[in-house]
């Protein structure tokens, strides 16, 4: 086979984000100052309290009392048709104010830390009763709209979430595809990514973003988009040299982040649905990523048991495993039990911190093994994990590097409290006041990096969606009913 050319070559070490997203802060400042304005609307939550004659309207203070920057603003106000389709006691269904009218004697304003306090109680109580879809029980409409409320989203975010999810789908391919080339008829988005032959991986970024506000072929409102993006994975299925094998590519380094990324997307949907053919390649899927573990040392690089493992690899790995347990699918104990010897072998001070492919102190690849280690049965009494937790505190969201980003507000959002409602602050701003608000780019998220080739605004808006559906994709793990996280 002839080598891959340099466009396959994704940079693989998440700590070195710069080649890929370069250094956007500078940008990121102009756009802060850009969207101040925005920033005032996004500052409320506005519910209706009497939707049947549409008229009247809560009025929510959240952030204004919050953030010093901004100033406090009273009884903004939009009328009912500036609210997008859909139930308007949901939550979930409102969009960014774009229209404000002038006040109106009706608005009622409330207490919002008693409000709070209420969502947060309804949660507490979500989370302690037992739920037929487990882990993924907050993808419904209801529980969306209440644990975005509860664990610190808003009205803005989830506009932002359904936003980004209709660029998806405006940039969905014929065959039901998606490419890190995202470009379509008509497209003129930039920063299209030149990964364009991985569209295994292209398909499974978006599907998750899909599938992780509970749409899926069956249920919700992007039903024909997909069945056809699941009837894509299909056909690659079919066409695997061996059952399980979606790793598609015949060499390069992206082939089993595709294969990791894949077999989330099938072990989520069976999940959900319980369609039992989606079952069965999921399990398929589960199963070539349990051989291709090396067996001795328990990572997984590019090939097929390579001697060498790194964290990001691995990081994908663990999370289909994990998704194959939570889908009810077969595992087996020892491929975990590997992992853990992966681990073992690349952390700091008994797994505070990890390196990518030795022990080293890095924010990307820590973030990436600590969620590995909640997931694999890590508790909050680990003095380990706290310390962990409180250096990715330390650092903060980076301004560039969203693949960071993504697996450490997974691993805030699982350890809660402050140190998750000070990192959640920060996360949401950044992403709500760095979308793409006009043209066909409308929803998506631009790569700032001039470096940035290889996944693209693609790669960067599905990583965005997916950070800002933390609040509801996984439960937190350490407020569930059951105490046992070891999936
Ligand atoms: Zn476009």
């Amino acid at each position: 086979m002839s080598s891959e050319p340099p466009s396959d070559e994704l940079l693989p070490d998440p700590d070195n984000g710069q080649a890929w997203w370069g250094n956007f802060l500078g940008s990121w400042a102009i756009s802060l100052s850009l969207h101040a304005a925005i920033l005032l609307v996004l500052a409320l939550i506005i519910l209706p309290i009497r939707p049947e004659d549409g008229t009247k309207f809560i009025v929510i203070r959240t952030e204004a009392t919050r953030n010093p920057t901004l100033e406090p603003v009273d009884n903004l106000e939009v009328t009912p048709e500036d609210l997008t389709k859909g139930d308007l006691n949901d939550l979930a269904s409102l969009a960014i104010p774009t229209k404000l009218i002038s006040p109106e004697p009706s608005a009622v304003e409330v207490d919002v830390d008693q409000q709070e306090l209420q969502w947060q109680i309804e949660a507490r109580e979500f989370l302690g009763q037992s739920h037929a879809l487990g882990d993924l029980a907050g993808r419904t409409k209801q529980a969306r709209t209440m644990l975005a409320r509860a664990y610190g989203g808003s009205a803005a975010t989830e506009a932002a979430v359904n936003n980004g999810l209709e660029w998806l789908k405006r940039h969905q391919r014929d065959d039901g595809s998606w490419s890190f080339d995202h470009r379509v008829d008509s497209c003129d988005c930039g920063n299209p990514g030149n990964l364009g032959r991985a569209t295994v991986a292209g398909t499974a970024m978006a599907m998750l973003c899909f599938i992780g506000a509970g749409h899926t072929h069956q249920e919700g409102d992007y039903q024909p988009e997909m069945r056809k993006a699941l009837s894509f994975l299909k056909q690659e299925a079919v066409k695997a040299k061996e059952p399980g094998d979606l790793r598609q590519l015949p060499s390069g380094n992206f082939r089993m982040y595709g294969q990791g990324l894949v077999t989330i997307v099938l072990c989520e949907l069976y999940g959900l649905t319980r369609d039992r053919e989606v079952g069965a390649t999921a399990q398929a899927c589960l199963n070539f990523i349990v051989s291709a573990q090396h067996p001795q040392n328990g990572g997984w690089r590019y090939g097929f048991q390579d001697e060498e493992g790194d964290t990001s690899v691995v990081g994908w790995q663990v999370m289909a495993l994990t998704s194959g347990r939570m889908a009810r699918l077969s595992v087996p104990s020892r491929s975990r039990d590997l992992v853990r010897r992966f681990l073992q072998d690349v952390q700091l001070e008994q797994g505070a911190y990890y390196g990518y492919v030795k022990p080293e102190k890095k924010a990307s690849t820590t973030a990436i093994g600590l969620l590995c280690r909640m997931y694999l049965g890590w508790g909050p009494e680990k003095e380990q994990l706290h310390k962990g937790v409180e250096y990715l505190s330390g650092i903060g969201p980076s301004p560039n590097n969203m693949y960071h980003n993504y697996y450490a507000t997974q691993v805030l959002h699982h350890w809660g409290g402050e140190l998750w409602e000070k990192w959640n602050r920060q996360m949401r701003e950044q992403l709500l006041s760095t979308q793409d608000q006009s043209g066909h780019a409308a929803g998506s998220w631009a790569p700032r990096d001039p470096h940035a080739g290889a996944g693209g605004r693609l790669y960067m808006t599905t990583l965005a969606i997916l950070t800002l559906e933390v609040y509801y994709r996984h439960l937190p793990l350490y407020q569930r009913r059951s105490t046992n996280n070891d999936f």
